[in-house]
């Protein structure tokens, strides 16, 4: 089947020629000859389990190197990415030319005084570690995010959200609510501290998408709770989760493929154009969730393009509206 591929989707991989000997053998001198690997598959680091390979791949394992393997890209003119748990793209089945930065700098400290506590993590850091050590020591302000894959650095470039705890669910919180403070390495090449007037969060949206900044660090802003109440929100989000999502573990996906149509929701419009459950060679519209595509088990980045722009042709042409997709296309398709 031929499709029109979405606008979002055909505007962002990168067409980059490939990776000379002579860059990756200087990317190995700068970053250590072991350090980066060559043709590393990108699908093992997605949560969509889709992706070809890295014409080059390092680990930082630390804030300092993740820095540090960025200023020597920015200095060898080398394209690269930086990768958290890969939970929010989609990267191509050809994948990418440059240098791709897996983030698993994950040292984490917790600074507790009183009933006020600061958490310093690398923004490598899961997420889902944090919430749940927060909760063993009894801090407050995280567990509203259990089961999102994200690190840290994915949740402050995203602004991570989720419905309030149950049973009221009357508003979306964000992780900038408990944000204090992060260190950048900024377009300019810049290490510094900034703070949220800087980041400018929105609805999934902050600085980092409109500049080359990237985070190494993050503070957040905890208080004392309850043990019993934070050990209910992490169980009542995760039944309620566990009832509407697709599994990530049985089903791949990358959340959300489409962005928040305000007071109509796009998942809504999907089902509404009958494409609950439609296939679309490995891919599929999942049935428990209009707005999520879920991995069958051999789907190609291609397949999950192609499905992405039937489901916008078919809502434009039932309801004239135009879905946008929310998760990042990277690399080659
Ligand atoms: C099953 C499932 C459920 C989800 N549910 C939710 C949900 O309830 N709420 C929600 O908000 N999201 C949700 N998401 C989306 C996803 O979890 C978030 O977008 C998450 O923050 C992605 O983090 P990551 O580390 O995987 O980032 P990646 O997907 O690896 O990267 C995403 C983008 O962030 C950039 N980035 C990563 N690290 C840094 C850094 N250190 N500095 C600068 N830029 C960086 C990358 O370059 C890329 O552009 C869900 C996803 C899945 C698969």
């Amino acid at each position: 089947m031929t499709s029109t591929l979405p606008a979002a989707a055909t505007a962002a991989p990168t067409a980059h020629p490939p990776l000379t000997d002579d860059q990756l053998n200087a990317l190995r001198t700068r970053l250590g000859a072991d350090r980066v690997r060559r043709g590393v598959r990108l699908a093992q680091y997605t949560s969509f389990r889709i992706g070809g390979p890295a014409d080059a791949f390092h680990i930082a394992r630390s804030a300092d190197e993740l820095a540090r393997a960025i200023v020597v890209a920015r200095e060898l003119g080398i394209p690269h990415f930086v990768l958290g748990l890969g939970a929010n793209i989609l990267v191509g089945d050809r994948g990418y030319r440059g240098l791709v930065i897996r983030n698993a700098a994950r040292h984490v400290r917790f600074r507790e005084s009183g009933d006020g506590c600061r958490l310093w993590a690398e923004s490598g850091a899961i997420m889902q570690d944090l919430v749940l050590d927060s909760v063993e020591r009894g801090w407050s302000g995280l567990e509203h995010y259990i089961g999102i894959p994200s690190t840290v650095g994915g949740a402050i470039w995203q602004n991570l959200h989720f419905l309030s705890p149950a049973p009221e669910r009357e508003r979306t919180m964000f992780i900038a609510e408990v944000f204090d403070s992060c260190e950048i390495l900024s377009e300019e090449g810049e290490r510094k501290v900034v703070d949220a007037d800087y980041v400018q969060f929105g609805y999934d949206d902050t600085i980092f998408h409109h500049r080359r900044d990237v985070v190494l660090s993050a503070t957040f802003r905890l208080e004392r709770g309850d043990p019993d109440r934070l050990h209910r929100i992490l169980h009542e989000n995760l039944s309620w989760r566990g009832a509407r999502h697709p599994w990530l573990q049985i089903h791949p996906s990358a959340g959300s493929i489409f962005k928040k149509i305000e007071g109509v929701g796009a998942g809504r419009l999907v089902d509404q154009a009958g494409l609950k459950g439609h296939r679309h060679g490995g891919a599929q519209i999942s049935p428990l969730h209009a707005n999520i595509v879920v991995n069958r088990g051999n789907a190609t980045a291609k397949d999950v393009r192609e499905l992405i722009a039937i489901a916008q042709r078919a809502v434009e042409e039932k309801f004239g509206q135009r879905l946008e997709p929310e998760i990042g296309f990277i690399g080659e398709f």
